[in-house]
């Protein structure tokens, strides 16, 4: 990846107008919010998202929580509800996460939710968090700001520690930080606690007045009709092919023969933003799926990573 001369910029005005410029030309930023400091893409820019896991050294794709400055905007992404209305109005901003069916023409990159139908959306509480969002007028997804395991950053000079020459500019606005991350509630079907958090489950529960289901991680995997936590096509996927074998079709990267191509540049950041979108055209196709192979290194890893899950045996 291109190394970067990391911008530390001030949280007044023309380094808050710089942030958001950086952002909507598909740069990486981070920025404080109350939990930690966030490592922020243009949700609807693939190719931004994907370079937030290229920078992080994540080795895999999990569903990003999209930050957004108000309920309006979080409108024009989601399907709105009642008890999405009611958990709003009682805290965002602040610490609350709210997952929730995408809307048709939603434009968020399916990078972001993980080829899921759903997406996790956040008002942040902090200021300047907040002032930035409303300058870039776009979701912002922002997982914490630090290498892939090591600790979440909660000052500009941790962001840098980590991440200093991988993203484009660091807005700094002094230390930050409730500790806690914010609780997630998923709304797309049953009420239910997807990470407990920054906001108490009884008092969720008192504004909805109904008691949530807790979600045990791994087990709605397969379970038809709840909610899914992660994206896996249908159709069965053989890795490492080199030709078609009977009726599949074939996925490609780089200077291959075949039906489908996630970057036939052999960009792995392209290939990253087109990967669940292609597996779900494919899915589409009703044929089973063969995939030529695709390097490991760098942004490769995660790409692989969820190209064997999906070629698992599922039960
Ligand atoms: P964070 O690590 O604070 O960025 O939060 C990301 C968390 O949100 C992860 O645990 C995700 O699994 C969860 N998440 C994000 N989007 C979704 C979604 N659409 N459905 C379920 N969980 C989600
Ligand atoms: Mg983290």
């Amino acid at each position: 990846m291109i190394p970067y001369r990391t911008e530390y910029l001030s949280a007044d005005p023309a380094g808050l107008a710089q942030a958001a410029d950086l952002l909507r030309q598909g740069q990486l930023v981070a920025f404080p919010t109350e939990t930690v400091y966030g490592l922020g893409g243009d949700a609807l820019n693939g190719e931004a998202v994907a370079a937030i896991y290229a920078a992080k050294g994540r080795p895999s794709f999990n569903p990003l929580i999209a930050h957004v400055a108000s309920v309006e905007a979080a409108q024009r992404f989601v399907e709105w509800s009642d008890q999405a209305a009611r958990l709003a109005a009682a805290f965002w901003p602040g610490p609350l996460t709210l997952v929730l069916p995408l809307r048709d023409g939603h434009g968020v990159s399916s990078l972001v939710t993980a080829g899921l139908d759903t997406l996790a959306v956040r008002v942040p509480a902090h200021p300047t968090a907040r002032a930035l969002l409303q300058a870039v007028d776009r979701p912002v997804a922002a997982p914490s700001a630090n290498p892939s395991g090591r600790i979440s950053p909660t000052t500009a000079d941790h962001v840098r520690a980590g991440l200093d020459g991988r993203i484009a500019a660091v807005l700094d606005d002094g230390p930050c930080g409730v500790g806690l991350e914010s609780t997630i509630v998923g709304l797309a079907g049953e009420p239910t606690l997807l990470r407990p958090g920054g906001i108490a489950l009884d008092q969720i529960e008192q504004v909805l007045g109904t008691q949530l289901h807790i979600h045990q991680s791994g087990d709605l995997l397969t379970a038809p009709g709840q909610l899914q936590s992660h994206y896996a096509p249908e159709a069965p996927v053989r890795l490492n092919a080199h030709t078609r074998q009977g009726e599949e079709i074939l996925l490609g990267f780089g200077p291959v023969d075949c039906d489908v191509n996630l970057s036939a540049d052999g960009n792995l950041t392209e290939a990253a933003a087109n990967l669940f979108a292609t597996l779900h055209k494919l899915d589409r196709s009703g044929r089973p799926i063969a995939v030529t192979p695709i390097p490991s290194d760098g942004l490769g890893a995660a790409i692989n990573d969820r190209l064997r899950r999906a070629a698992a045996p599922r039960g």
